[in-house]
């Protein structure tokens, strides 16, 4: 019988690809990340509700008990005594992956190498690098997606130092509308740091993306608005996260796909920090046990509900903040933030279904997918 190089290849060593790597070689795994990137850097900020338990808490940068959501019939303040809204830094976070893999001798993070083929070589995977062929008994696909979706979030952010102290570091702006640039739903979201610092990011539920250019003009536009006294920009983020129930890299059989490209994102937010652990979760455990990895995470209704959701504001995206304010407006404490996280709890999605406005979504659920 061929002997692997390796007994698990992970392909990407994004968010998925280490979650999983740094599950798997704490577990004494044998294991390569296979990683383009040369060196890493703090490129983004994952926030999201905490509702599970994983091993990057030490890398939480900030963490909030109230957000606004600023719709057109005013302000809806939301608390919570029990979950927090939290933000990971990802520079620590890769801090904390390449050192847990450092740590762990049969694991290793091969930088600086594509993964361009991956085929089945008999009972063995065969992945071609621009240097190499590496062998491994298993396969993690967790590459960034190769298409941009066809409905999605767009965004950009900037971190900025103000000269004033603007912001209210207790409470997250999660949404505040705007009369849509885009073909869809457009707002505002920012993240408060301290009251002269905070990541302010300009965001389209869309189609298609605005641009780089009119993104620019925006975010410009909103941060002049809060009267910072003048601002440094400490670091700028961008992303297009698919919106699209079912997105998924075409099917490979054996092939074990996580992150964006196997479905992580959220359908109905774009969300996908707290899926892509919880991916990782059900996959070290998978090979702890010895079966066959299960990446999909929603059940059937969910992805109805997600479906429903994403055509309603997609047909009637004028309608989108005044659904959004409703929804945070009515649905129970914690239940709708859990549910957003991507809870399958039948309590949680029930009071979101209950919490929504019947006729436009009765229409959708109606509609013929
Ligand atoms: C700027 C930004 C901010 C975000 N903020 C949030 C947030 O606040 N909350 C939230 O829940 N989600 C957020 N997301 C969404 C999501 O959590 C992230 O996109 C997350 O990084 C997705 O993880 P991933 O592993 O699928 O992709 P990535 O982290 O992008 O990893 C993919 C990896 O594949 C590698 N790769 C590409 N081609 C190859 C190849 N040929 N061979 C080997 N490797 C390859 C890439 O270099 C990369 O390291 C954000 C996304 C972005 C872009």
């Amino acid at each position: 019988m061929p002997h692997a190089d390796f007994d698990i290849a992970i392909m990407g060593g994004g968010c998925a690809g280490l979650s999983i790597a740094t599950r798997l070689a704490s577990a004494g795994r044998n294991l390569c990340v296979i990683e383009p990137r040369t060196a890493y850097h703090d490129d983004r900020a994952w926030s999201f509700w905490r509702t599970a338990p994983d091993p990057f808490e030490d890398c939480v940068r900030a963490t909030w008990q109230g957000w606004d959501i600023g719709g057109p019939s005013g302000i809806v303040h939301r608390e919570s005594a029990r979950l927090r809204y939290q933000s990971v830094s990802a520079g620590a976070f890769y801090d904390r992956a390449q050192s847990v893999i450092s740590d762990h001798p049969d694991a290793q993070l091969l930088l600086g190498q594509s993964a361009h083929s991956v085929n089945r070589a008999g009972s063995i995977w065969e992945i071609g690098t621009q240097d190499d062929i590496i062998t491994a008994n298993h396969v993690i696909d967790a590459r960034s997606p190769s298409r941009i979706p066809t409905y999605g979030q767009f965004f950009l952010g900037w971190e900025i130092q103000a000269q004033n102290a603007v912001f209210d570091p207790d409470r997250v702006q999660l949404m505040q509308f705007r009369k849509a640039r885009s073909k869809g739903v457009d707002f505002v979201y920012i993240l408060p740091f301290a009251r002269d610092r905070a990541l302010v990011e300009v965001t389209s539920f869309a189609p298609e993306s605005l641009g780089q250019d009119i993104f620019k003009t925006w975010l410009e536009t909103e941060i002049t608005a809060l009267d910072t006294g003048g601002f440094t920009i400490l670091r700028e983020e961008s992303g297009a996260l698919p919106m699209e129930v079912g997105y998924r890299e075409p099917h490979y059989e054996g092939l074990i796909r996580m992150g964006l490209s196997g479905g992580a994102a959220r359908p109905s937010t774009g969300y996908a920090f707290a899926r892509i652990q919880a991916q990782a979760d059900h996959v070290a455990h998978a090979f702890r046990r010895g079966t066959r990895p299960e990446t999909n995470l929603d059940s059937a209704f969910t992805t109805f509900m997600d479906r429903v959701f994403l055509q309603v504001i997609q047909t009637i995206p004028e309608r989108g903040p005044a659904l959004f304010e409703s929804l945070f407006r009515n649905a129970p404490e914690d239940r709708l933030e859990r549910f957003l996280s991507g809870s399958t709890n039948p309590i949680d999605r029930l009071s979101v279904m209950t919490s929504l406005p019947t006729l436009p979504f009765l229409r959708a659920a109606l509609a013929p997918a």
